[in-house]
């Protein structure tokens, strides 16, 4: 899912959130979560692409799936439950619950919109295959060969 999607649907849940509960701290720790998780995404593309600093290539380079290995450090059901259990342990610390609920409406987001394969957002699963882009999201590979190929011919 793109960036301004979520960003739109983070404001919502957390506008949402703080109507329901009248917590800013959970309202702002879902928000954040639910936006800041794709920052793994600059990981995956400086290991592949360099370091730079080049916003436009990124968000193309991400768009257009230019990735032969996808780690997605920080979008894995582990994470989840990890924190999930923190949360409870604290007694569902608002800011802590903000962080699951932002965290949890941002993968449930990406799987409808970029793999239907709950695997797919798996950390563990993801390392057993190798972190191999294709073998991970198949369904977005076309997208990846269709623009490499249209390179090729420019
Ligand atoms: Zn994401």
């Amino acid at each position: 899912m793109k960036l301004h999607h979520h960003t739109a649907f983070s404001l919502a849940a957390s506008g949402t959130l703080y109507l329901l509960t009248k917590s800013w701290g959970l309202a702002i720790a879902s928000f954040i979560a639910g936006i800041f998780i794709d920052l793994d995404h600059f990981i995956d593309y400086f290991r592949e692409h360099g370091i730079n600093l080049d916003i436009k290539k990124f968000f193309r380079i991400c768009k257009n799936a230019q990735f032969n290995k996808i780690i997605l450090l920080f979008h894995g059901w582990e994470w989840l439950i990890v924190i999930c259990t923190i949360a409870w342990c604290s007694g569902w610390d608002p800011l802590m619950t903000g962080i699951v609920i932002g965290l949890s409406h941002h993968m449930i987001l990406d799987i409808f919109y970029n793999s239907k394969n709950l695997r797919a957002y798996s950390i563990i699963w993801r390392w057993s295959k190798g972190f191999e882009f294709d073998t991970v999201f198949p369904n977005l590979t076309p997208k990846k060969y269709e623009y490499k190929n249209s390179l090729d011919r420019t």
